[in-house]
């Protein structure tokens, strides 16, 4: 990978520059890798559709060395954004910085907790720019709490009511609606698996091809359904992991697996 590694607080302001709005107002500099390739994959307009498909814990070193699990993501991306996590690498803290821009210490999530970020966001920023939102979430997980209490549609399910499977179907029905100019959905089963089992398990890396797979699947519905829209998808994971003692997994320290993840983006160019 050629790419240099920016900071994970470089995407947000590049999803505001794809959509031709002003990001929010604690962002860092726009990713210059993703903005050129927006750029060049709409021949200088603007998204008008963005989806957003956060795995979680997904590491650089997982996708470089089972990319045979990963084909699905990578046939449906165009480039590679190599990016660096934020301290502690864990999940309120990262996606904390992926949607405000800001380092942690400024959108105020500094450890593993979940509280309603109270600054200025890609979601504010938006809504100021009457964009139509939906965040699809479930269980207990991150994205389901800390981005709450704006104008916004929010779809989230308990594990009674079908967990990630619920998710991602309501994001296939929201695909083909075509109501949200924004969509984010949540996929924690890697997350979840590799804990347990460890990064490298059969069954973690069971999960990391159902995240794939489904990326794959609503890159599909995009590409039929979504002729006439500029549209960018992205596959952009929160921070990496690493195995520990007793075949688990973790993620939250300052080394080289848990921060270092490869963002994947393609952008799908109305027709004329
Ligand atoms: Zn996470």
């Amino acid at each position: 990978m050629e790419n240099k590694q920016y900071s994970l607080d470089t995407v947000c302001a590049a999803l505001a520059y794809a959509m031709g709005i002003e990001a929010p107002q604690n962002a860092a500099e726009k990713n210059p890798v993703l903005s050129a390739y927006i750029d060049s994959v709409f021949g200088g307009e603007k998204a008008d559709r963005v989806l957003m498909y956060n795995p979680d814990a997904i590491a650089r070193w997982i996708y470089e060395k089972y990319r045979r699990f990963m084909a699905d993501a990578t046939e449906h991306a165009e480039v590679e954004v190599p990016l660096e996590a934020v301290m502690p690498s864990v999940t309120p803290v990262c996606f904390g910085t992926m949607y405000t821009g800001a380092q942690p210490q400024i959108h105020g999530i500094q450890n593993y907790e979940k509280p309603v970020i109270k600054i200025d966001t890609l979601f504010d920023a938006m809504l100021r720019a009457g964009k139509k939102v939906a965040l699809i979430t479930y269980g207990a997980c991150s994205l389901g709490k800390i981005y709450l209490e704006r104008e916004m549609d929010y779809f989230h399910f308990d594990f009674e009511k079908g967990g990630e499977a619920a998710v991602n179907a309501k994001a296939a029905e929201l695909i083909l609606r075509d109501e949200h100019d924004f969509i984010l959905i949540y996929n924690g089963n890697y997350d979840s698996v590799m804990h347990k089992f460890g990064p490298e398990s059969p069954e973690a890396l069971g999960e990391l091809r159902a995240n794939s797979h489904i990326f794959g699947c609503l890159s599909n519905l995009i590409c039929e359904n979504w002729k006439h829209h500029n549209t960018l998808a992205g596959f952009a994971m929160d921070h990496g992991c690493h195995e520990i003692d007793g075949n688990c997994g973790s993620h939250g320290l300052a080394m080289d697996e848990d921060l270092h993840i490869v963002h994947l983006y393609k952008g799908y160019k109305k027709e004329a």
